[in-house]
């Protein structure tokens, strides 16, 4: 899969808005995950072209085989305490796609749940094993075929980006969680 940074068009918008310094992010050919141009939250070490540094695309999280990011698009921030809010805390990656994009299942697995929660909005949950899950946050629609208890493969389509639930852009909040409790998708494995 490749990974192109669509926010490239977005300047302007909340989620990728520009500021001062920014890193240009047109340098680069357009491999590899990158980081949106602009003020971006917990954003992980990357190069002057945006992109991760060290980025793998697959991980190996407590026996399953997971992407660390389901989307195209660029993070318009990443997993850690946010500032403002006292005991906020950002549980997953989110990758900013402008408009709405295919999602895909993160790993092979069955579907949990589909539908709505609390401020997630439109969200699929993926159980993967006894212990891993992912959850897929802000969706604008789900896959048509898509059903509670079905299998699905990593890779396999499952749903579009949206910002259904508190969201202000069209982007996926992307949860891994072990045992319940959120990781780290880009630091995770490492
Ligand atoms: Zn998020």
């Amino acid at each position: 899969m490749r990974f192109v940074a669509s926010c490239i068009l977005a300047i302007g918008l909340a989620a990728c808005a520009t500021a001062p310094g920014a890193p240009d992010p047109s340098g680069g050919g357009g491999d590899g995950l990158r980081v949106c141009p602009g003020r971006v939250a917990n954003a992980p070490a990357s190069d002057n072209a945006g992109r991760v540094r060290g980025f793998s695309p697959i991980v190996q999280v407590a026996g399953a085989s997971l992407l660390r990011a389901p989307v195209e698009g660029c993070i318009s921030s990443g997993f850690g305490p946010r500032r403002g809010g006292a005991g906020s805390f950002h549980e997953g990656l989110d990758i900013f796609t402008r408009s709405p994009r295919v999602i895909v299942a993160g790993g092979d697995g069955v579907v949990e749940f589909i539908g709505s929660q609390r401020g997630y909005g439109r969200t699929v949950v993926i159980r993967h094993n006894a212990r891993v899950k992912t959850r897929y946050a802000h969706l604008s629609s789900y896959g048509r075929s898509l059903r509670e208890g079905a299998r699905v493969s990593r890779g396999e389509p499952i749903g579009e980006t949206g910002r259904s639930g508190n969201a202000t852009a069209v982007h996926l909040h992307y949860e891994i969680l072990i045992n319940g409790r959120a990781v780290n998708p880009l630091a995770v494995g490492k």
